[in-house]
């Protein structure tokens, strides 16, 4: 018999009741005990949910209430010292470290978040020093699997590796310099081994371990690190599903196939092209080999034909009680499940499968490839073909005016017409902007009254007139308060857009959009990502209207603002049938057709925002160059077709350039603006070196924070920035928009900004 099995499961609740709980707990509306009890019902849903659809492997463990990686930090005592003795309950403690906390004289901020892997998830990254004290402040594996076994579901629990835990982490502030947190390997092991032999003695048959990061280059090195771990964990373990994902693991199969582990989990979902070798690898060996067919990352429906192809595969070389059917990795990164979906039509719902939808997948291949008889199997699969089939002729029925198009972007469209140097004067023309430029990254404070309104629109309380005209003064209203303040190049704000990428997706042909499609981003914050399922064509202007009333209104100049390709593409769910370049270069002409026309309408700065384009970056380096290509081009293609005399800009929030410097000049934007004021200058620094051209928007203040900037502070900044830019290339903005924000403080830091650039007038 070949089993199933599903590697973790989102943890939100069909209804979102995880976020509404966790913040009604962090309002003092919910006690502490009625948060565990709405998670317990949530906890239950997923364990009793996946057993009925006859999932074998049904994880448990990987629940959490903010981000399993905190969860896994908090247990092991990876606590840094400014969230303790702050007389706070551990549960106070743990959201102190995701989230921060500034309520009754305490007053620490969030540890830092990161992308995990290349998904759109964020882990709250642990902080590692000699000091750290590792000891199991609870076991959390054991007691999920308690509570699932409480309600009738035998799970495998999933713990987090050691070496990913590790090299996930950072050096915390007390470590010295070059600690490397994987230098605490040999501390961390026994209390693993206690986490697993108390796993044991509950009577965990399995235990998912997770190594993600054996898809990462830098495992490489780690081949030792990884024997001697599990050698010392095998013994007291539960029998151990060793799990990779999100990638291939390229040469260290020659380690990973040998260590002491009861079975084995890789990726066919991005790397069908590894099963080859890894059956190869380990045929001789006792492991069992988990074949992750059914995608954790993406909506679409699996094939079952292919996905069983693969299957048989594995069995004829290892026979079938070495073979697991699974999802790729965990399904917490989509949606929980299609039956909420109201709105798609019947065809576009055939198309997809999500969280719930995926576990059938896995039972039903699993049921298939151990030849069942039984009839709603065949039904299944039936069905599927059906299925497979509907959609692979509509993939056929592609908008050939788009990829004639595509097929002809020549490499003239591109580029600009003249180098950067002549295009800043020809910009000087119609700017008309001082030295020291004072700009805005795009979105004002969205109010409550703002997300009313389009509520009532949805509703129908509100005709479009009155909603147009509703945001009408809204804008003329941020344009005033602009002009009030001092700011040199203005935005109209952003209040008719709901997200910077639905906002686009919504008037695009190609996209559909889910009601209930949430999928956790971090925290308590969950986003709803559109799905793209045809090609992507412009049937109109989509910014024109409210950027040219912006302008119509204030003789200073406005700058039009739009969300760029890859962006757009990588917070998106992609299709799956053509590449994601091809679907980039089909946003990006539609978007350069907005630019053309925002330019003929007389807006001469535009703001093409790409802070996606770094996390978008490939596991694997050597896929690096091949991204960068045709990323960088879809971008320049996007903003090429104007003239010399429109000035454009580019946005990224905080990113590690430092390896992408290349890129990031060849993309051109005359301006761009980055996130640089939590980086202590670090990221400057490297902007010097690298000699970067163009002109150069730091952030002077963070935006994240309710906390107003002084205008000495942001005078400081400026200073010390001059210290490593050119005073003719700098513009002064915050780090990024200010959606999130209050008209308080942002009227405040704002004054200050503009108090602080006319100060740098004066003075150099
Ligand atoms: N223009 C967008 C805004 O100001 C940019 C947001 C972002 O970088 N994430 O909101
Ligand atoms: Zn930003």
């Amino acid at each position: 018999m070949v089993a199933s099995s599903v590697l973790g499961f989102p943890r939100i609740g069909a209804n979102r009741e995880v976020k509404k709980a966790v913040e009604a707990y962090w309002a003092g509306k919910l006690t502490a005990d009625e948060l565990t009890k709405a998670a317990a019902e949530v906890k239950k849903f997923n364990w009793t949910s996946l057993k009925a659809k006859n999932v074998d492997f049904v994880p448990s463990g990987e629940f959490s209430l903010y981000d399993h990686v905190l969860d896994h930090s908090a247990a092991l005592n990876v606590i840094p010292a400014r969230y303790t003795g702050l007389g706070l309950s551990p549960l106070d403690v743990y959201f102190a470290m995701g989230r921060g906390r500034q309520a009754d004289g305490v007053d620490v901020p969030a540890s830092e978040m990161k992308k995990w892997f290349d998904s759109n998830y964020h882990y709250v990254v642990p902080e590692f020093s000699e000091a750290t004290d590792f000891k199991l402040n609870f076991n959390k594996a054991v007691e999920e699997f308690n509570e699932a076994k409480a309600v009738g579901v035998v799970t495998r629990p999933v713990v987090l590796g050691p070496i990913s835990f590790l090299v996930l982490g950072k050096a915390g502030r007390d470590a010295s310099a070059g600690f490397q947190p994987i230098s605490l390997l040999e501390k961390l092991i026994p209390v693993y081994k206690q986490l697993l032999t108390e796993l044991k003695s509950a009577g965990a048959e399995w235990v998912q371990i997770d190594e993600p990061i054996l898809v990462l280059d830098v495992a490489a090195g780690l081949g030792k690190q990884f024997t001697s771990a599990y050698s010392a964990l095998a013994p007291v373990a539960p029998k151990i599903l060793l799990t990779t994902y999100f990638g291939r693991l390229d040469s260290n199969l020659d380690f990973v196939a040998k260590l002491p582990v009861a079975g084995l989990h890789i990726d066919l979902d991005r790397e069908p092209g590894q099963l080859d070798a890894t059956v190869a690898a380990i045929k001789s060996t006792s492991l069992v080999l988990s074949l992750g067919v059914v995608s954790g990352r993406n909506i679409w429906k699996n094939d079952f034909t292919r996905s069983i192809k693969l299957g048989q595969k594995a069995i004829d070389e290892l026979g079938a009680e070495r073979v697991i059917v699974a999802t790729s990795s965990s399904v917490l990164h989509t949606p929980v499940t299609l039956a909420s979906e109201n709105k798609l039509t019947p065809e576009q719902k055939d198309w997809f499968s999500f969280a719930l939808e995926k576990a059938d997948e896995v039972a039903v291949i699993a049921a298939a490839l151990s030849g069942s008889q039984d009839p709603k199997i065949t039904a299944a699969l039936e069905a599927n073909r059906v299925s497979i089939g509907k959609r692979r002729e509509f993939e056929t029925t592609s908008d050939d005016a788009v990829r004639k198009r595509v097929a002809a972007i020549t490499d003239e469209m591109l580029h600009r017409k003249s180098p950067f140097p002549k295009r800043r004067e020809a910009q000087k023309g119609h700017l008309d902007l001082p030295k020291f430029p004072t700009t805005t990254i795009g979105s004002f404070p969205q109010t409550k009254e703002i997300r009313s309104a389009r509520l009532k629109l949805g509703k129908g309380e509100l005709t479009q007139d009155q909603y147009e005209d509703f945001i009408k003064k809204e804008i003329e209203g941020v344009v005033r308060f602009q002009e009030k303040v001092g700011l040199d190049l203005l935005v109209h704000g952003e209040p008719e857009r709901n997200d910077m990428v639905q906002y686009f997706g919504e008037q695009l042909h190609g996209f559909v959009f889910t009601q209930n499609g949430w999928v956790q981003s971090y925290g308590s914050r969950y986003v709803r990502p559109p799905i793209i399922v045809s090609d992507v064509s412009r049937p109109g202007p989509m910014t024109v209207k409210w950027s040219s009333y912006a302008q119509s209104v204030t003789k200073k100049p406005m700058k039009g603002m739009l969300t760029g390709p890859v962006t757009i593409l990588n917070w998106s769910f992609p299709r799956a049938d053509i590449s994601k370049e091809l679907q980039a270069k089909q946003l990006a002409l539609a978007l350069r057709d907005e630019v053309v026309d925002l330019e003929k309408a007389g807006i001469h700065a535009i703001q093409v925002d790409e802070p996606a384009i770094r996390e978008g970056l490939p596991l694997r380096r050597v896929d690096w160059d091949a991204y960068l290509k045709w990323a960088v081009d879809s971008f320049k293609l996007s903003t090429a077709g104007v003239t010399d005399a429109t000035q454009t800009h580019s946005h990224f929030c905080y990113s590690d350039f430092n390896d992408i410097f290349p890129s990031i000049q060849r993309l051109d934007a005359d301006v761009i603006s980055i996130e640089a004021s939590k980086s202590d200058m670090k990221l400057l620094e490297a902007f010097k070196q690298f000699g970067y051209s163009n002109e150069i928007g730091p952030g002077v203040y963070d935006i994240h924070s309710p906390r107003v900037p002084g205008e000495q502070e942001i005078k400081d900044r400026i200073k010390a920035m001059l210290g490593l830019l050119p005073d003719h290339l700098l513009f002064v903005n915050p780090d990024c928009g200010l959606k999130t924000r209050g008209w308080k403080e942002t009227e405040a830091s704002l004054t200050n900004l503009v108090a602080a650039a006319r100060w740098a007038r004066q003075t150099y």
